[in-house]
């Protein structure tokens, strides 16, 4: 029983004597009696009570129910209506007072109390759900994440100002409409429609979250990269009542992601470049150095230098020029490639003859390490072809090949021309030591060299270069290989360079 404040409204004077006993007995506080409309709204302002027991028959102007909208339009009060009769039409009047009760007279004590507590119970049970309402009403209107409701057909139900301001919809023009129509995505990058995510939700009953690179279309037809999910509304675990669609602009995250990349992609260029430009110091350093110490020697035995010892000293000199000018033209070609400005100058050539010229050039050089084997798979070898650029290419391929197998091994370099694909297959064959598997993704990066070759000269700048060329003519090159066992280079090539130029330029 509570200790609760009670104004009672009743222009029957024993009545309202009764009442005010009664409910004295029960444990209340009377805060005022009234027997009029305007006096009963006087107490209630002056005297704040929790609840008002209120005679629906009132002599005077006002009327019970009347006095009691008066009284709800200033305080937020129950009001429990005490009625003799119960008349459709004065019942239909009272409810739009919103009454918290009716109590028929005669009544007795019990039936008084049980409308009293039931009317403070659903009061107050009225209020948490509002304060409820309101504090979820101010979280979604002050949330920066845009939310989308709607109902279980999906129609949209409720948008938050940050979705209105991020779909340029307002809510008052949205209620109703098919979500997709208010929440329109597409691919990012294919500018296809997605599925709705209210669409899938409904039809798989879970959480769906928004696909990465989604774009929202806006109002007037703005592209907005956008995140997050769907969720389902449930009133029973397996009723679906409705969903709420959680979303943000990502643009602002989407900007910085890319401004970081660029930033990223320079701090490597320029690690690169200092890495390139000392490198190719040190790289010349030590021919210098050799011709050098070459020079000191000559000139401090002067005297008594035999002829064979020049010769050695010369000797020397002249290979370390020898590798300092290769090195050069390796560092001039990769610089001509790096500003795109490598020539390239496709012309009809025959690849069969082109090949066997180059072995037998190549093996003047290198016949006593080697041997090539040359075959020739096609009748017909006819290509449009850079024959400088392929020069290079197969000169630095069969050098590897050489450099890296033992003395007197056997290098295979076989040529197939496939006239249905368009394409000439070069296949470079060695039995030799092999790459080791970690060091085979990383061969075509400039000086990058694997780690069993290090007591074997070079720059490791040979397959960049033959990259170069292979990019050249829009091909392409791989490489299998096996420690101990050998190492496969395949060259593809477009048989006709010229035109799958200018097809991937159309
Ligand atoms: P250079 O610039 O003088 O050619 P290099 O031969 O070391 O020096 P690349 O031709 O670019 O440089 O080759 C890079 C690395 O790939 C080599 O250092 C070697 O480790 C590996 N490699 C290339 N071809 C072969 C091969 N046929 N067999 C084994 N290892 C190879
Ligand atoms: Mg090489």
């Amino acid at each position: 029983m509570g200790q609760a404040r009670i104004l009672v409204v009743e222009d029957e004077v024993i009545v309202a004597r009764t009442i005010t006993s009664q409910l004295s007995q029960l444990g209340y506080i009377v805060t005022g009696t009234a027997s009029s409309g305007k006096v009963a709204i006087a107490k209630a302002l002056e005297t704040q009570p929790e609840l008002v027991l209120m005679d629906i028959i009132l002599k005077g102007e006002m009327d019970g129910i009347t006095t009691a909208s008066h009284i709800r339009e200033q305080l937020d009060v129950p009001v429990i209506f005490l009625t003799a009769y119960g008349d459709e039409h004065t019942l239909e009047r009272a409810k739009i007072t919103q009454p918290f009760g009716y109590i028929v007279k005669p009544f007795t004590t019990k039936d008084l109390r049980i409308a009293i507590e039931i009317g403070l119970l659903k009061h107050q049970l009225e209020r948490d759900l509002r304060e409820n309402r309101d504090q979820l009403a101010t979280l979604l209107n002050s949330m920066s994440d845009a939310v989308i409701a709607t109902n279980e057909h999906g129609r949209v139900t409720f948008m938050n100002p940050a979705a209105e301001a991020l779909t340029g919809w307002q809510q008052k023009d949205a209620l109703g409409n098919e979500v997709a129509e208010i929440f329109h995505i597409v691919d990012e990058i294919t500018e296809d429609t997605l599925e709705n995510p209210v669409t899938k939700v409904l039809r798989e009953q879970q959480v769906v979250y928004l696909r990465e690179f989604t774009s929202l279309i806006t109002k007037d037809g703005k592209k907005v990269p956008i995140g997050d999910s769907a969720s389902p509304l449930k009133l029973r675990p397996d009723q679906i009542n409705g969903v709420v669609v959680v979303f943000q602009d990502l643009s602002e995250r989407r900007q910085t992601k890319l401004l970081e990349q660029a930033l990223e992609k320079e701090q490597e260029l320029n690690r690169l470049k200092s890495l390139f430009i000392s490198t190719v110091s040190h790289e010349f350093r030590n021919p210098l150095t050799v011709i050098q110490t070459a020079v000191e020697l000559i000139e401090m035995q002067a005297a008594n230098l035999t002829d064979a010892k020049r010769g050695i000293y010369l000797k020397r000199i002249q290979g370390a020029v020898q590798s300092m000018e290769k090195l050069m033209e390796e560092v001039l070609f990769m610089g001509r490639a790096e500003a795109k400005k490598l020539v390239y100058n496709p012309a009809p050539l025959n690849l069969e003859q082109f090949c066997r010229e180059l072995i037998e050039d190549f093996s003047i050089v290198k016949s006593s390490v080697c041997e090539i084997v040359f075959s020739c798979y096609s009748d017909r070898t006819d290509a449009v072809m850079d024959e400088g650029l392929l020069h290079y290419m197969f000169k630095n391929l069969l050098s590897n090949a050489v450099k890296y197998s033992p003395r007197g091994g056997n290098i295979q370099f076989n040529l197939v021309c496939d006239s249905i694909e368009k394409v000439a297959i070069f296949y470079i064959q060695d039995q030799g030591m092999g790459i080791p598997e970690p060091d085979q993704a990383r061969l075509f990066e400039s000086f990058y060299r694997a780690s069993n070759v290090q007591s074997i000269q070079g720059t490791g700048l040979g397959l960049v270069i033959v990259k170069r060329c292979v990019d050249a003519h829009r091909g392409k090159i791989s490489v299998t290989s096996k420690v101990g066992v050998g190492t496969t280079f395949t060259v593809i090539l477009p048989l006709n360079s010229e035109l799958s130029l200018t097809e991937a330029n159309k």
